[in-house]
């Protein structure tokens, strides 16, 4: 999971990246509300962890912005004292939950947790293999860290072999998949594609996602690459 830490107190954010890192999970950071919420709108993340008192712009206004455009991006706050009006205003505002400074990282691990499981069940939009990952709502396309520009075929052959890892389709199906009228059965439409497609995902010199079966059609292999 890829989590979003917005705060500007440089300890604890160490000590957040320290350990979500331990558990596996792929941490960003902003320091001020203004980045924060440009990110949470623009970057692949999972979750947002936000504090309230931020300079720039406070954590309640981050929220609204992030609300406006990401409806379904998990949001916990964190609030720095144990203060009912902030965490009013927090859930108020749509936060999924809150968390007292200081708290103990297992108990934030918990929450994160609970809130996925939530998250998971509301939005089916998001496919990934390995580190490809499309959001279908928004239409983007991300491998690693580096937003891949689609055109809305490609975007649409993607998901096709997203949808069917591992699989050897043919030119034939993936033709009547993506290009729903019929094309001249000799046509090279699929190939062409599949080569767009090839020079976006692939990484230079790395063999790429994408396996030629000869005779056969292709196979998608995120997991092997
Ligand atoms: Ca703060």
């Amino acid at each position: 999971m890829r989590i979003l830490i917005i705060e500007d107190e440089a300890g604890i954010v160490r000590f957040l990246e320290r350990g979500f890192t331990a558990h596996g999970h792929g941490v960003v950071t902003a320091d001020d509300g203004e980045n924060g919420a440009r990110m949470a709108v623009e970057e692949p993340v999972d979750l947002v962890l936000l504090d309230i008192s931020l300079p720039s712009m406070d954590g309640h206004e981050v929220l609204k912005r992030i609300r406006q455009k990401r409806t379904g991006l998990p949001v916990l706050m964190l609030t720095a004292r144990d203060d009912l009006r902030n965490k009013v205003d927090a859930l108020d505002g749509g936060a999924d939950d809150y968390l007292t400074k200081p708290f103990v990282f297992e108990e934030l691990l918990a929450r994160i947790r609970a809130l996925t499981r939530r998250a998971d069940q509301q939005q089916s939009a998001r496919v990934s293999h390995g580190d490809l990952t499309m959001d279908l709502l928004s239409r983007r396309a991300w491998r690693g860290e580096n937003k891949i520009d689609l055109s809305s075929r490609e975007f649409a052959l993607l998901e096709y072999f997203m949808r069917h890892p591992g699989q050897v389709l043919s030119r034939q199906q993936i033709l009547s998949a993506i290009w729903d009228y019929a094309f001249d059965p000799g046509s090279n439409v699929v190939d062409v594609y599949v080569r767009y497609l090839r020079s976006k995902i692939d990484r230079a010199g790395a063999p790429s996602l994408i396996t030629t079966i000869r005779g056969s059609g292709y196979r998608f292999d995120p997991g092997t690459k």
